[in-house]
């Protein structure tokens, strides 16, 4: 068949490139060890950044909702799949915030094309982050909205290009912890603009929920700003809650104007409720356990402080998000399998996830590891990635 022969020459030609991907299987909950491809090793890749995914009060909540909900939630939000955990939620998620209303949506990439392609057109203005996450570039560019990519984390680009625009509507959405580097957006500066030039700020914080600020508030609780300066928070369920899903949080105008337009909000399926269950029962544990976020804190520190010592180059990151820049492809991914190999699993990110020649090995810290499974991490990155 003609088409399979010209996606055989696509695949050779990412195999050449050594940006070929293939998947492993895991057959363990998420954790600090996981079972994969048969093997058990120390798992410095997921973002189950506090330990939350196995945890025994969010598992507990699941069974216990599904025992009563079922398992399918059935319908989309509109029908008759909007239980009443969902809409628990999205009042604990309202109030956890800040604001007055949250939307869940059934993943953060969904919410990021609803929220933006709902709200956004033709003749509107988009500004983006040239780092942010391919679901806010993909929303941007089905929005129909003209879409400006500004230099990363570059306040006086996005100046430049705020001055001379004559969108209708402006937009200037970003990351609040870049996903692949691990720093943080300058939202100050962004809302600075943002409010001079009358565009509208919006925050994906899909890293920096229940990881930043004292109470796990994110990005916005970690700079103290609020719903004027931050008007549209975006944050995930699926990476320091454990569980799955999506939610967007405003004004109740916003939320309204969501539930009416946001298309990947209104034809799909809502998430099974137990899943809303699960979530409820993380948010207590993100709120209330914040010895989570200091170990966190403290296992940051440990990497960081022993791979400095190691003369490794790091990149400025508070997060948990460690990257350790490689350059090529191939030797991110052989760097990868070595330390796999010694029982240490670290994924290799190469284009066009990021840029062409940073490939990187994106290191992930949680509050479940110890600070011995740290140090084997240290040791791994001293036999095969000192240069
Ligand atoms: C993971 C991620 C998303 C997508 O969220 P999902 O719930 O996994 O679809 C969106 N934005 C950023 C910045 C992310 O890291």
């Amino acid at each position: 068949m003609a088409l399979d022969d010209e996606l055989k020459q696509g695949l050779e030609e990412r195999k050449n490139h050594a940006q070929y991907r293939s998947r492993r299987i895991t057959e363990s909950a998420q954790g600090a060890e996981i079972i994969i491809d048969g093997k058990q090793v120390i798992n410095f890749c997921s973002n189950d950044y506090l330990g939350l995914a196995n945890h025994p009060e969010v598992v507990k909540a699941f069974k216990e909702a599904a025992d009563v909900y079922g398992v399918g939630s059935g319908a989309s939000h509109l029908i008759n799949g909007h239980s009443r955990l969902h809409h628990q939620l999205e009042e604990a998620l309202a109030e956890f915030t800040g604001r007055p209303r949250a939307l869940l949506f059934s993943t953060g990439y969904m919410a990021n094309l609803g929220v933006i392609s709902a709200l956004l057109g033709k003749g509107d203005h988009v500004f983006e982050d040239r780092l942010n996450h391919a679901s806010l570039l993909d929303a941007g560019l089905l929005s129909q909205a003209r879409l400006q990519r500004y230099q990363h984390n570059d306040i006086n680009d996005l100046k430049n290009k705020l001055t001379t625009s004559k969108g209708k509507r402006k937009f200037v959405v970003t990351d609040g912890v870049f996903s692949m580097d691990g720093d943080l957006a300058c939202i100050e500066g962004l809302s600075t603009q943002a409010q001079k030039y009358d565009a509208i700020l919006m925050v994906d914080d899909a890293h920096g929920f229940g990881v930043l600020g004292k109470k796990g508030g994110g990005v916005v609780e970690h700079y103290e700003l609020g719903i004027e300066q931050v008007p549209i928070l975006m944050g995930t369920l699926g990476k320091a809650f454990g569980t799955f899903g999506a939610f967007v949080a405003g004004s109740e105008t916003l939320i309204e104007t969501l539930i009416q337009q946001a298309r990947s909000y209104i034809y799909t399926t809502a998430l099974p409720p137990a899943i809303a269950a699960a979530t409820l029962a993380s948010l207590n544990l993100v709120k209330k356990d914040n010895w989570r976020r200091e170990k966190l804190i403290a296992l940051i520190d440990h990497f960081r402080t022993g791979a400095k010592q190691l003369g490794l180059a790091l990149m400025e990151s508070a997060t948990p998000i460690q990257p350790l820049i490689i350059g090529e492809n191939s030797k991110s991914v052989e760097l990868s399998e070595a330390l796999l190999g010694s029982g240490v699993m670290v994924s290799a990110i190469r284009p066009p996830t990021v840029q062409e020649g940073t490939a990187r090995l994106r290191i992930t810290l949680s509050a479940a590891h110890t600070e011995e499974q740290v140090d084997r991490l240290l040791d791994g990155l001293e036999r095969y990635a000192q240069t």
